[in-house]
């Protein structure tokens, strides 16, 4: 794509998402950019919107640290989009701009921008956290199986969906590189952040892009409304993955959004292999972000 400014290759950080955004912001007047809250270590969390349209839709990206590839997936697609509405021209096949009258889509393209910045760099001498960080990942300086937030809480089992049920199954009592809990829900800035941005938009459906297993999580303890299924059942077909039901899973962000709205509310494991998935996989990951995209926008 000509001038592109998101580029697919390794490695996102923090850094590269600003100065990704500041340089979309100058180019693109569509799009409306704002902070959404900060997180432990200070850094602002940004949301991108585009379009005009009444229907509210939200997509995610790196509630898991060493799932930051999904981060650039998204942003890729997101520029694409924005030329595209500017150009008058398709989005996988459809008009953009038709699209963006359709919907208003809001993004919050890293939502755990510690965990990223720790997997990417590692906790180096001047690290705020190294002495604990150190400790909670088992005395090794390997950070690249680290999913939680800095302070050693998996961000996607922070949210009051039957908080405790997942708790008491996960039985990691301190923090850790994944699935402690915290001590209570939304203790994490990231988490208290997203539950206050979707409670203010009130979205229409909401996506958390993941890596991996190309499957797509759509139900949520039967809160989920009748269409969630055959919505999941398009998001598949267009992507290839696989809708499946999930049960004995709680306190993620989307069952807690199912389970507060009643509205379709999907998990998508972007992706096939170990994580952090390899760059060489970004190609594809960047296609089937397009595909769901679309679908999410229909
Ligand atoms: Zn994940």
């Amino acid at each position: 794509m000509e001038g592109r400014i998101v580029e697919p290759t390794a490695a996102y950080d923090y850094g590269r998402l600003v100065r990704d955004i500041e340089l979309l912001e100058d180019s693109f007047q569509d799009l409306q950019t704002e902070t959404i809250g900060t997180s432990v270590m200070g850094k602002m969390l940004p949301s991108l919107a585009i379009g005009s349209g009444p229907r509210h839709v939200h997509v995610n990206a790196a509630f898991h640290a060493n799932e930051w590839i999904t981060s650039l997936a998204l942003m890729t697609v997101l520029e694409e989009l924005l030329h595209a509405a500017r150009q008058q021209a398709a989005f996988a096949g459809a008009d953009a701009r038709g699209l963006l009258m359709a919907n208003t889509l809001r993004a919050v393209p890293m939502v755990n921008p510690d965990g990223v910045d720790l997997v990417l760099h590692g906790a180096s001498a001047g690290h705020p956290f190294r002495n604990e960080l150190l400790i909670w990942n088992g005395g090794t300086t390997d950070f690249s199986g680290w999913k939680a937030n800095i302070r050693g809480v998996d961000l996607n089992d922070q949210f009051p969906a039957y908080w405790e049920e997942e708790r008491d199954r996960r039985v990691i009592a301190c923090p850790g590189p994944r699935d402690y809990t915290g001590e209570a829900p939304l203790t994490e800035p990231e988490a208290q952040a997203m539950a206050a941005y979707t409670r203010h938009y009130d979205f229409d459906v909401v996506a958390a892009l993941h890596t991996q297993g190309q499957e797509i999580y759509w139900n949520y303890r039967g809160y989920e409304p009748e269409e969630s299924e055959p919505f999941a059942e398009r998001l598949a077909a267009a992507s290839g993955y696989t809708a499946v039901k999930l049960t004995g899973s709680d306190a993620g962000y989307k069952d807690w959004f199912i389970q507060q709205f009643r509205r379709p509310g999907f998990t998508i494991e972007l992706g096939f292999g170990v994580n952090p998935l390899p760059v060489t996989q970004l190609p594809r990951l960047i296609a089937d972000t397009r595909s769901i995209l679309l679908e999410l926008l229909r």
